[in-house]
């Protein structure tokens, strides 16, 4: 068990009484570490599998733990009911107490959809304008009182207000007595409802506090509040508990995670022996380097040193491309590249900041046949609002397409419920004619009410509007118009949460493949065929994942695309959040980084492309701040891109002497190249001149368009 470890580790491994805190940064063996002491409990009979209480962050890592475990101590792993995330455990739990609360114990958890269409209903029954107060709004602030462990009659006046002029209050007691009503829970429920139970039914906490001698949490500076007063509850007695994190990944705080626990852990646990660990095993001096470089401009952070024995290997690489299409391509080169030098694919992973940044990727591998897959979301062309906006253009492609009209008939909500869609079928069977027909047909009966029949009409006139426009207009216009027109946008604006402008990106993301399509039906058919290219389950695939969803895990080769301002550090953040998202970001920036074993590339593009117009961005500011000598930055300048370069040089290309003695492009960074990185955008996003594939048509703009001089 131990053999392998360093002294840190064991420490970690063998201090089974009393609290532990393993606080370390990124890759020194802590989860090993904790897996190592899951066996080590175990095999010296210190207790039963089923006494130790273990969480992970994800359901992926469990499995992982529970494998490494099953090599240390063989089939016992068999019995550990308790190894999982927080919420897999806690619904385990409630389900054998459920009926505290007026529950039965085949209650059901609902899912985010089925959330919202309570809330709805709820909004619906209460006379609220949901334009104004939208569901979506609603679910979160409740996900966010129950993170925090607040019940509805302890929500304070300044939380009560945050919805509907007072009503938070008033509509989270609502939701939650609907809930019981359905003998059903949300997911925010299963921590919350435990709490409950633990804090009013003492023979209960005893129970689990006897039962549980030992307790241990990986990623503890991602817990939230209920999850950390469930621990405690469960752990204040024995306090048997072994928490390991790193202040520095604290990646959650949008989901209610509080760094703080970790860092008042010594206050909780009075006696707590803290373990350091500081030999990193993951990565190579250079990406450790510049991982570590970066983090230091954040002012909120506990610091650690690092150190590994690994020497060699190469330099962080920052390569600055064109556009976003050039960006995937290079990607898929690079991909090609390594997997022609023998590189497993399942190793090799693109960590992007959001999630639409990962369509152009999607897209180049389709096109050059390389096998991936999308880790913790759905793949592009999946998602429900960009299910919703092809919904709309296959009925416009497509008028007989009964189930796309069917998806968006109302969506977004336009008063058209089951009863109107029962009678539409009904009448397209008589008819033996599409829906979409029936609809227009059925507009001119008095079948319907009058509402209905007014609604359906200028929906179908909008319909035909947009047929027409669609013969003038690029697909991609056409796209944004419906959006705009059919309501789904503001829909989606009134919203006013992260999720809903990541939606938003989603679409946005959607027009821009667009763009180079000709036809609407050419871009129909491309979707179906990306749709179509599901690789088999066995073979090798790269991984596409957000940084946020990679969070423990490591790969030999990460790609970082998108590292520009307004995209990492995202938009949201710099607007909104002032520092101290500003240094959430960062430490994502950090996690990613230190996700790479062997290589590690970050890219960021000189112009993308943002509803429907070039903008030049500007590099990403944790560019800037990666030590110099642990970074080689390169430009790929192919096509119109040359020129770009050689209007740069003209200015203050710093390195112009090294670029024009030394064809192969690849340039060491020199002082001052990020001041002249930075000059070389203009800071002022601007329209710039359409830009072609190639220089002689882009050449032929006036300069001033350009934006870059
Ligand atoms: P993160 O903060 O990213 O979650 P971590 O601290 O949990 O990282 P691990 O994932 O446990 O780190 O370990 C990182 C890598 O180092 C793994 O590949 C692991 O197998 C290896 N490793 C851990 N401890 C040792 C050791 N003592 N000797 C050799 N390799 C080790
Ligand atoms: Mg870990």
């Amino acid at each position: 068990m131990l053999c392998g470890l360093n002294p840190p580790q064991r420490e970690a491994v063998l201090t089974t009484e009393g609290p532990v805190l393993m606080l370390a940064g990124a890759g020194t063996g802590k989860t090993a570490a904790l897996t190592a002491r899951l066996a080590h409990l175990v095999r010296s009979r210190l207790a039963w599998p089923s006494e130790i209480l273990c969480v992970t962050f994800t359901n992926k890592a469990a499995r992982e733990m529970r494998e490494r475990v099953g090599h240390l101590i063989g089939p016992a792993v068999e019995g550990m009911p308790w190894l999982g995330t927080f919420h897999s455990i806690a619904a385990r739990m409630l389900r054998k107490h459920a009926e505290l609360l007026g529950l039965q114990s085949n209650y059901t958890i609902i899912d985010t959809d089925d959330q919202l269409r309570l809330l709805k209903q709820l909004i619906q029954a209460n006379d609220l304008d949901e334009k104004r107060w939208p569901a979506r709004q609603l679910a979160g602030l409740i996900d966010r009182w129950k993170n925090r462990g607040i019940n509805p009659d302890q929500l304070d006046a300044v939380e009560n207000e945050a919805y509907a002029n007072g009503r938070g209050q008033q509509f989270y007691k609502l939701y939650q007595e609907r809930l019981k009503a359905l003998n059903a829970c949300d997911f925010g429920d299963l921590l919350l409802h435990m709490v409950n139970i633990l804090r009013d039914h003492r023979d209960v906490l005893e129970q689990y506090q006897q039962r549980f001698k030992y307790v241990m949490v990986d990623e503890y500076q991602d817990t939230n509040q209920v999850q950390y007063l469930w621990l405690r509850l469960i752990a204040q007695v024995r306090r048997n508990i072994c928490v390991v994190g790193d202040d520095d990944q604290s990646i959650y705080s949008w989901r209610g995670a509080e760094v703080a626990n970790i860092l008042r852990f010594e206050k909780d646990f009075p006696g707590s022996k803290v373990i350091r660990l500081e030999q990193n095993y993951r990565s190579t001096p250079d990406i450790l380097a510049a991982a570590s470089g970066l983090i230091c401009a954040n002012s909120e952070r506990l610091g650690k040193t690092l150190w590994t024995e690994q020497d060699g290997g190469d330099r962080v690489r920052v390569i600055g491309v064109w556009d976003g299409p050039e960006e995937a391509r290079r990607i898929g080169e690079e991909i090609e590249r390594l997997e022609r030098e023998g590189a497993p694919l399942d190793r090799i992973a693109i960590l992007v900041r959001a999630q639409f940044q990962t369509r152009e990727l999607e897209d180049r591998f389709i096109t050059i046949g390389l096998n991936y897959k999308i880790i913790g979301g759905f793949r592009f062309y999946e998602r429900a609002e960009i299910r919703d906006a092809m919904a709309y253009l296959r009925v416009i492609a497509q008028p007989s397409d009964d189930l796309a009209f069917e998806r968006i008939y109302n969506t977004p909500k336009r008063g058209l419920g089951d009863k109107t869609l029962e009678k539409l079928h009904r009448h397209a069977r008589a008819r033996g004619v599409p829906l979409a027909l029936a609809a227009i047909e059925i507009a001119d009966t008095d079948e319907l009410p009058a509402r209905a029949r007014n609604t359906l009409l200028s929906l179908m006139r909008d319909f035909a509007r947009w047929r027409d426009l669609a013969k003038s207009l690029s697909p991609a216009e056409l796209a944004r118009t419906l959006l705009d027109e059919s309501g789904y946008t503001a829909a989606l604006q009134a919203e006013k949460t992260a999720e809903a402008s990541g939606r938003l990106e989603n679409l946005a993301e959607l027009a821009r493949a667009m763009e180079e399509y000709e036809t609407l039906g050419d871009f129909l058919e491309h979707v179906s065929l990306v749709m179509d290219n599901d690789a088999a389950d066995d073979v090798e695939k790269v991984t596409i994942m957000t940084i946020h969803a990679a969070k423990g895990l490591e790969f030999d080769n990460v790609f970082l695309p998108g590292w520009e301002e307004g995209v990492f550090p995202s938009q949201r953040a710099m607007d909104e959040g002032g520092l101290a998202s500003l240094e959430e970001e960062r430490r994502l920036a950090y996690v990613a980084i230190t996700r790479a074993r062997r290589r590690c590339t970050i890219l960021h593009a000189a112009n993308r492309r943002i509803y429907g117009q070039w903008t030049s961005s500007i590099p990403s500011r944790f560019i800037a701040e990666l030590p110099e000598a642990h970074v080689e930055q390169e430009t790929t300048l192919t096509g119109g891109a040359s020129l770009w370069r050689a209007q740069w040089s003209e200015h203050s290309d710093p390195f112009a002497d090294v670029a024009r003695a030394q064809p192969s492009r690849t340039v060491t960074r020199g002082p001052g190249w990020q001041r002249a990185a930075a000059q070389m955008y203009d800071p002022t996003p601007k329209r710039l001149a359409e830009p072609s594939r190639s220089a002689a048509s882009f050449a032929a703009k006036p300069r001033g368009d350009v934006g870059i001089g």
